[in-house]
């Protein structure tokens, strides 16, 4: 099918009720969120706990097992889990050596945190492009960029253009998708550039068999009540470096010195210490992970066929050699038919089905606007084409795709 079918609104209109009626038939009638959470297991009881003992707050038993459950459960040596993703990643990258004056390589195509929190360091994001089948940063496109504006002085990467130093990379695994970690592993390695993964999306997503947040000195993850788990607000840093971990564990504590009663405290530190009733939160939706990956896999693969025979789009798939959580479903629309976009979004929320657009790409919002950049093609493309589809774990159950008896009910 050519562009040329698209310049009228009726095939357009056609097409959008096309779209609409496939989620209606994997998920039914009833109106669905993009993201909602699902507590069917101890949660209650775990958060009861809390109320029961006082330990609502900063002290508390479910904080440790939180953090020594995460690491089992992704590989990582270390977890010391925070208030937020973006306070993870604000720790991970001061931790990492992010000065402030230095840039950072971040993707244009991302949640704000990711550049957010670059600023927080007092550094400013260099936005890179990322890859078209997983839209994650894009090792080629990275090493190009830094062939053209990074020079080496004495194992330091400068931009030769500002005279910055670059200091690091944060790729980000979109929607819960890998991004290339050998390719930009090796970027990193040659341009001297410290790597932390924003793994705030990809919680239960594998890269070639190792969990995603565990390649990079550091990792962060997200447990916002719409990602795959939630502790209502929360997030964890990762990392295999002890000393890093202790570091982290100390600054997001005020940098309070153990003491049964003394008040001291050895550099300015921070209060994003997770409390003790989110990770009670957290600890009962983790015993759940697998049935949540399951039912959001029967998920994906019951939208891949509704959606197999619809001309102009695909739904976005793991990457080779990887596991993805697939935490937001998404609709790729082929480039030329990127016009769809508007009236798919509108006749998908008029039915009651939440869909949304990607995120703006951060150089093009106010506060980012003057920051340094790579050519931004594929993000560019990727930005009007996007669009994310009701991927909420209970759906599997509700659409009668239970092939797994997830006991989802
Ligand atoms: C959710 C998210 C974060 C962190 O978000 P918080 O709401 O601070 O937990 C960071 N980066 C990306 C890409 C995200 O999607």
């Amino acid at each position: 099918m050519n562009s040329n079918y698209f310049n009228s609104n009726l095939n357009r209109a056609e097409t959008a009720k096309l779209v609409v009626s496939a989620i209606q038939r994997v998920i039914g009638d009833l109106p669905a969120g993009l993201h909602e959470p699902r507590f069917a297991g101890n949660e209650w009881h775990y958060v009861k706990e809390c109320l029961d003992t006082t330990f609502v707050s900063s002290v508390g038993k479910f904080v440790d097992r939180f953090e020594s459950e995460v690491a089992a459960y992704t590989g990582a040596r270390h977890v010391v889990a925070v208030v937020n993703g973006t306070a993870a990643l604000h720790i991970a990258l001061r931790l990492a050596g992010v000065q402030p004056g230095d840039e950072v390589l971040t993707p244009a195509l991302s949640f704000v945190a990711t550049a957010n929190a670059v600023s927080y360091c007092g550094a400013t994001p260099h936005f890179v492009d990322c890859d078209e089948s997983n839209l994650g940063m894009c090792p080629v496109a990275v090493r190009d960029h830094l062939r053209s504006i990074g020079e080496l002085r004495q194992g330091v990467c400068f931009n030769r253009i500002t005279g910055r130093r670059i200091s690091a990379m944060v790729p980000m695994h979109t929607f819960g998708h890998p991004a290339d970690m050998n390719g930009l592993l090796s970027v990193a390695h040659d341009f001297s550039l410290q790597l932390i993964e924003d793994a705030a999306e990809s919680l239960g997503s594998k890269y070639h068999g190792c969990h995603t947040g565990t390649f990079g000195v550091m990792g962060t993850l997200s447990f916002n009540g719409n990602k795959t788990i939630t502790t209502g607000g929360g997030g964890a840093i990762l990392t295999n470096d002890e000393e890093l971990a202790r570091r982290a564990k100390h600054i997001t504590t005020t940098a309070k010195l153990p003491h049964r009663w003394a008040y001291e405290h050895d550099e300015i530190g921070y209060n994003y210490r997770m409390p003790n009733i989110n990770a009670a939160l957290g600890c009962a939706q983790l015993e759940q992970i697998q049935v949540f990956l399951q039912a959001k896999r029967s998920l994906f693969s019951s939208y891949a066929e509704a959606f197999s025979n619809i001309p102009c789009m695909s739904l976005l798939n793991e990457p080779d050699g990887c596991s993805s959580n697939f935490w937001l479903q998404t609709l790729r629309l082929e480039e030329a038919d990127a016009s769809l976009r508007e009236t798919i979004l509108m006749t998908a929320n008029d039915a009651g089905y939440s869909a949304r657009p990607v995120w703006s790409l951060m150089h093009n919002l106010k506060h980012f606007e003057d920051c340094p950049r790579s050519p931004l093609p594929l993000a560019e493309s990727l930005e009007c084409r996007l669009i994310n589809i009701p991927s909420s774990v209970t759906l599997a159950a509700r659409c009668g795709i239970d092939h797994n008896h997830l006991d989802l009910g």
